[in-house]
């Protein structure tokens, strides 16, 4: 059940039946009906939470993503920018977290790491999640226990050594 599962939702958009977006089909399944999934907006009148109606499996929706942040130089340099001065702005050293959701190649996290602040990315796309790796901040998947052995939360080097202070980026990937 998506969003805050309060069961008179009031529907404010429907937009059908839509294909998943940059769900590119492969040459041998351009024949075939492409996988549609319902999209509509709506919202709770009991918390105002405007929310999808149903929610398309994780694993159907973003084990193999196509889209990586980090193609645009310029949203990377943006990331640097934004990452300098939350670092400055709110002291953030070895003894904060920083947590991304949807954490994507780790085109924001490696900026915080890099400059000694721990991270903690989660994404659930796997491929994408190899760049990240490869970046020095691999995320944490909720259901991948090639990537996550005891299913917890991992934090990027360096390790923290109290209790962390909490600065949450929300740009969504
Ligand atoms: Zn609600």
């Amino acid at each position: 059940m998506p969003g805050c599962g309060w069961p008179g939702l009031a529907v404010v958009l429907d937009l059908g039946e839509q294909p998943l977006a940059n769900a590119i089909l492969k040459a041998e399944d351009l024949g075939r009906p492409e996988p549609r999934y319902p999209l509509a907006m709506a919202y709770c009148p009991e918390c105002w939470l405007v929310q999808t109606t149903e929610n398309v499996p994780p694993d159907v929706l973003f084990r193999e993503y196509t889209y990586f942040s980090s193609v645009s130089d310029a949203f990377v340099e943006h990331s640097r920018v934004i990452a300098e001065r939350l670092i400055a702005q709110r002291k953030l050293d070895a003894t904060s977290l920083v947590i991304e959701l949807a954490s994507n190649d780790g085109y924001l996290l490696q900026h915080y790491a890099r400059a000694g602040v721990p991270v903690l990315g989660i994404d659930p796309a796997r491929n994408i999640a190899e760049v990240a790796t490869a970046r020095g901040v691999p995320p944490w998947q909720s259901s991948s226990p090639a990537s996550s052995p005891s299913n917890s939360p991992r934090v990027a080097a360096p390790p923290t050594s109290s209790t962390p202070t909490t600065s949450s980026p929300t740009s969504r990937t």
